[in-house]
C-alpha cells in the first residue's frame, strides 16, 4: 500500500509517530503502562497505521497508555491539576 497525500498529512501531525513497515501494518502492539493491556495502534480513514504509540500517560504513571486509561484516567488527573 502506497502512502497516500492524505496519509503523509497524518504523519506530519504526530511528534513523535511510529510506523512499522514499509506498507504501514504494524507487527507488533505496545503495552499500556497502566492497565498493562494492549495499544490499540491509530489509523487513518484508509486503514493505515500512523501510530502506535499510545498515549503519554503522564501524570499517572511514566510511559504510553492505552484509549481507554487515557480518557478515564489521564485526562482527568490532568484536569485536577490544571484546577
Ligand atoms: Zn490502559
Amino acid at each position: 500500500m502506497a502512502l497516500t497525500n492524505k496519509d503523509r498529512r497524518y504523519l506530519q501531525r504526530g511528534v513523535k509517530w511510529c510506523y512499522i513497515g514499509n506498507d504501514l501494518t504494524i507487527c507488533k502492539k505496545k503495552t499500556c503502562c497502566i492497565c498493562k493491556g494492549p495499544i490499540e495502534p491509530q489509523r487513518t480513514p484508509d486503514g493505515a497505521v500512523f501510530w502506535a504509540d499510545g498515549h503519554n500517560a503522564d501524570p499517572i504513571a511514566e510511559g504510553s497508555c492505552c484509549d481507554i486509561c487515557n480518557a478515564e484516567q489521564v485526562i482527568p488527573a490532568r484536569m485536577e491539576a490544571i484546577e
